[in-house]
């Protein structure tokens, strides 16, 4: 090992913290929407750090996370109208399940999040929130979080 990996193994060793934090969602329906800001806000809190990087990720085919309006209700709904017209049930479908539409309403909204942590708490906009995106519930359901910074 040469003088400058020592050097970098110190500073990384020394500033980056990595926080691992997972928790799990009972869904309640089909389909839904369910607020996880405060359960990632609580991952960031416990892991001290107060600048760096937050990642959410769901380890599901069938659901989603997303950051969106948390406070009129009819925005999730809206949402789901627009997704169920661009990804409706179809006759079409070979997928033996029969999901193919939560299917591919998940690749479209993503299994995972980046978010700024500062001052130790999450960066998000006033009318924001994270959001669990249930396609086919009800399930138990994983959310990992991953927090790296100083
Ligand atoms: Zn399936």
């Amino acid at each position: 090992m040469t003088a400058i990996d020592t050097i970098k193994q110190l500073f990384y060793s020394q500033v980056v913290m990595v926080s691992l934090s997972d928790f799990n969602i009972r869904t309640g329906g089909s389909t839904g929407w369910i607020n996880i800001t405060s359960e990632v806000q609580k991952a960031v809190s416990a892991s001290s750090v107060r600048e760096g990087i937050c990642v959410v990720f769901i380890p599901h085919t069938t659901a989603a996370v997303t950051i969106n309006e948390n406070a009129d209700s009819d925005v999730p709904r809206d949402v789901d109208f627009a997704l169920n017209m661009i990804s409706p049930d179809r006759r079409e479908f070979r997928h033996g399940e029969g999901n193919s539409a939560a299917h591919t309403k998940s690749s479209l909204v993503g299994p995972s999040l980046t978010l700024i942590v500062t001052n130790g708490k999450l960066l998000l906009g006033t009318w924001q929130g994270i959001w669990f995106n249930e396609y086919d519930g009800p399930r138990t359901r994983k959310v990992h979080v991953r927090i790296m910074g100083e």
